[in-house]
């Protein structure tokens, strides 16, 4: 219930809900940081991915011009008629010298190796298993080819992918093919040099979902097919973009951008751990959120305990109040109570046009009992009389109070004068049941005489006089014989 003061449940509550939201703000900024973190390290990812691509591409322009010149070259009677050693340096430019070409070489219609970069006396060996030979050989139009990786057999299987084009007779019929190895090296190296934090991952992948390369480095990695792991289907589905996964070569959850070649059937794929991209932001998140919880934890807790001592303020604060408003040896309102509960009564009385009635009650003799039985049982006696009178008045608007002494008001709120005669016929008949032995009266135990009065409507007299009447009524009633009830009339 609001009284227009603050109210300890109120602080506890506001308390609450200020520790919810600073923490709910502290959690907000917090997330964000997070969502930064994210696009920061799919900017740095696609920024390696952009610098692989472009040298990978750059590398690929090279060897399919080396390719396209050997096979010009190998068309032209002129260069077919040198010598050896001057055909191979026309036929295989410098780059054949490149640092990671393993070789590059001419097969014919059977597979066998007739030109070599190498040397004039070309190595022994036949490739017509190879896919990157029968491929050229069954299809006329395959251009430049980009093989899975395979491991050399001319150099003690080094892993290596190769490049081919195909060689044909004036007449269009299979004459053999050129072809160029790159060791995978060349990749391993490349994708070492990008860094990517301690778990992440680079990988180069062809189209139809066969490994080239993957950094961490793992030779069983390479060639394995992983078009039916889900990441795959994600590197289809567009030109390039960016997704979260768990990886199904190692399980760890990373943050994956991908890049299809523009002009290659390759895709780059660059993914930072999860881990390592929130590495710093969990770190601050923890220390920042732990202060934060704990101290909105605080914060409600000096919320509980200024409710708590606010609650004990106001309870002494009523206490003190209720034992202002009564008395001390009966519990009954004091004659200051008395005086607002009448003010009130007669403000209401008159508002609404209704009467109340009010008891004056006086215990006999009452000096003698005193000197007979010393003051405290005098004491004792008042307060039986009191929750006497207290147990007689039954109706929540009924109030009693002492009025001094050995006197006492009752206060009846819409009472006629007959009702206001039956509850005090009732205090007395209890009063005096109480039997509390009294030598000195001449019923023999405590008694008490009530006088009563009523304010009704059509008089317009003051509650001083209703008091006056009460009292005059009282006295008649001591004049009368003692213990009894006397109404006031004013004839
Ligand atoms: P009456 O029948 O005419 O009322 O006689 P009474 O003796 O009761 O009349 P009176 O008013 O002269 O005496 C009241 C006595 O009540 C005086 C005092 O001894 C006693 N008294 C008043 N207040 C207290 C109190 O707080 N404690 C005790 N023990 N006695 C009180
Ligand atoms: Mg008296
Ligand atoms: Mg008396």
């Amino acid at each position: 219930m609001w009284r227009g003061r603050l109210e300890p449940q109120a602080i506890i509550w506001g308390g609450i809900f200020i520790a919810l939201v600073m923490v709910s703000l502290c959690a907000t900024v917090l997330y964000e940081g997070r969502l930064d973190a994210m696009e920061r390290a799919r900017e740095t990812s696609r920024n390696l991915a952009l610098i692989a691509e472009r040298d990978i591409e750059r590398n690929f322009e090279l060897y399919a011009l080396s390719l396209q010149a050997v096979v010009d070259g190998m068309r032209d009677p002129d260069v077919l008629a040198l010598p050896p050693h001057m055909r191979r340096q026309v036929l295989f430019d410098r780059a054949a010298t490149a640092k990671y070409l393993g070789a590059m070489l001419v097969l014919d219609a059977s597979g066998n190796i007739v030109i070599d970069s190498n040397g004039d006396i070309p190595r022994q060996g036949n490739f017509a298993d190879r896919r990157y030979f029968t491929v050229q050989r069954d299809n006329p139009d395959v251009g430049l080819y980009i093989s899975d990786p395979f491991r050399s057999r001319l150099r003690n299987g080094s892993p290596s992918i190769a490049l081919t084009r195909r060689l044909s007779h004036p007449d269009g019929s299979f004459a053999g093919i050129v072809l160029i190895a790159v060791n995978l090296e060349y990749f391993h190296t490349l994708f070492a040099g990008l860094s990517l934090g301690p778990h992440g991952s680079v990988a180069l992948i062809g189209r139809d979902g066969v490994m080239v390369m993957r950094q961490p480095y793992d030779l069983r990695t390479i060639g394995r097919n992983i078009s039916n792991a889900s990441t795959f289907h994600h590197f289809r589905s567009a030109p390039e973009g960016s997704f979260s996964d768990t990886a199904s070569i190692d399980g760890v959850r990373r943050l994956y951008l991908f890049r299809n070649f523009p002009d290659l059937p390759l895709i780059i794929m660059v993914a930072e751990a999860e881990r390592d991209i929130f590495a710093g932001w969990r770190q601050r998140a923890l220390t920042i959120g732990s202060l934060m919880v704990g101290f909105g934890l605080g914060f409600v807790a000096l919320a509980f305990l200024l409710g708590a001592q606010l609650r004990r303020r106001m309870r002494a604060e009523s206490e003190l109040q209720m034992l202002a408003r009564t008395d001390g040896l009966t519990g009954l309102n004091n004659r200051r109570t008395l005086g607002e509960i009448l003010d009130q009564e007669w403000r209401r009385a008159r508002r609404t046009r209704s009467m109340f009635s009010l008891l004056f009650v006086d215990i006999d003799r009452f000096k003698a009992y005193n000197d007979a039985y010393g003051h405290q049982a005098g004491d004792d006696a008042l307060a039986a009389v009191a929750r006497c009178i207290g147990e007689n008045i039954r109706r929540p608007a009924d109030s009693a109070a002492r009025y001094g002494g050995e006197e006492f008001v009752v206060v009846l709120p819409d009472t006629p004068p007959a009702g206001a005669e039956l509850i005090a016929e009732q205090i007395r008949e209890a009063i005096s049941d109480l039997a509390i032995e009294h030598a000195g009266s001449e019923y023999g135990r405590v008694t008490a005489s009530i006088g009563t009065a009523c304010w009704v409507p059509e008089q317009d007299s003051d509650v001083s006089a209703v008091i006056r009447a009460a009292d005059e009524a009282l006295y008649t009633a001591k004049a009368t014989g003692r213990n009894k009830v006397s109404t006031f009339s004013s004839a």
